[in-house]
């Protein structure tokens, strides 16, 4: 609560209280009225906000209700798959098992990635297999 708020409760408690004297009752409301409006504050349906979060509430719940769980999410998609090797094509295609560093640029590739591989020559990024093994495409 901030002071203004906090300074306009009392003035009102002290407006309503049933041994507040008439005239500094009437005061206390006419000031707390003037630092209402000096602070920007307005009376709000506090039980009225209540319904609506409340409201809100049960729309969210049941939302949540309604959502798949996490397992009934489509599956990931399948790892990739070694290419069919082509007709004069002097390596293969296929995704390797271990990281490693591409003959070709010697960056490295990752476990999973698609590489092309020749006995002789080692391994490649498959982006990299034709400059290095000059076959183009
Ligand atoms: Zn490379």
């Amino acid at each position: 609560m901030t002071d203004a708020k906090r300074r306009i409760d009392a003035l009102i408690a002290r407006a309503v209280h049933p041994t507040t004297p008439e005239e500094e009752a009437r005061t206390s409301a006419l000031i707390a009225v003037r630092q209402a409006r000096e602070n920007g504050l307005t009376l709000v349906d506090a039980a009225a906000h209540a319904r609506e979060i409340a409201s809100l509430q049960n729309t969210i719940e049941s939302l949540l209700a309604t959502m798949p769980e996490p397992a009934e999410y489509a599956p990931p998609p399948p790892p990739p798959t070694a290419r069919p090797r082509r007709k004069g094509e002097p390596f293969v295609t296929l995704v390797s098992k271990y990281d490693g560093k591409c003959k070709a640029c010697s960056e490295r590739y990752l476990s999973g990635d698609e590489i092309a591989w020749m006995r002789e020559r080692g391994a490649t990024h498959y982006a990299c297999r034709e400059w290095f093994y000059g076959v183009a495409s």
